[in-house]
């Protein structure tokens, strides 16, 4: 994936913010909605995704006002404490182009927990 690559309006979480397509909501702010994935890989699987249209950590880094990263950065704080996860830990995850296996091209971060979740990477020493 490029840096500079252009956002495709109909990715899948770009129709969910449309509310073309459902999902069970966990926290939603002005710039942030958080919401459980559909095929969880942990008890407790959430993805966080920023309103705005950026493809990758890149570019949300890159173009995304200083109140939007803020706001993205502390609604991740409070979803974990929310869903309890700050005593017994959690993962924070983003997979950014084709070495990472993005699935879809709307930034976003998987919260992962509610267990121990083993190595951080499960192919790899
Ligand atoms: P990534 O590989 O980092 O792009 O991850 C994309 C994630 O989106 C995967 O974990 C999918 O299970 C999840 N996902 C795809 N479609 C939906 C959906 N409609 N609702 C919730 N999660 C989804």
């Amino acid at each position: 994936m490029e840096k500079k690559m252009p956002y495709d309006s109909n990715n899948i979480f770009a129709r969910m913010l449309r509310k073309e397509i459902p999902y069970h909501k966990v926290f939603e702010s002005p710039h942030v909605l958080a919401f459980y994935d559909i095929n969880p890989k942990a008890p407790c699987h959430v993805l966080v995704i920023p309103k705005g249209p950026y493809v990758s950590w890149a570019d949300f880094s890159e173009k995304a006002t200083s109140e939007e990263i803020s706001e993205f950065v502390k609604s991740v704080d409070k979803i974990t404490q929310d869903l309890g996860l700050q005593e017994k830990g959690y993962r924070l995850i983003s997979n950014h182009g084709a070495h990472a296996s993005q699935e879809v091209p709307h930034f976003h971060l998987h919260i992962l927990g509610g267990e121990p979740l083993g190595p951080l990477l499960s192919n790899k020493k």
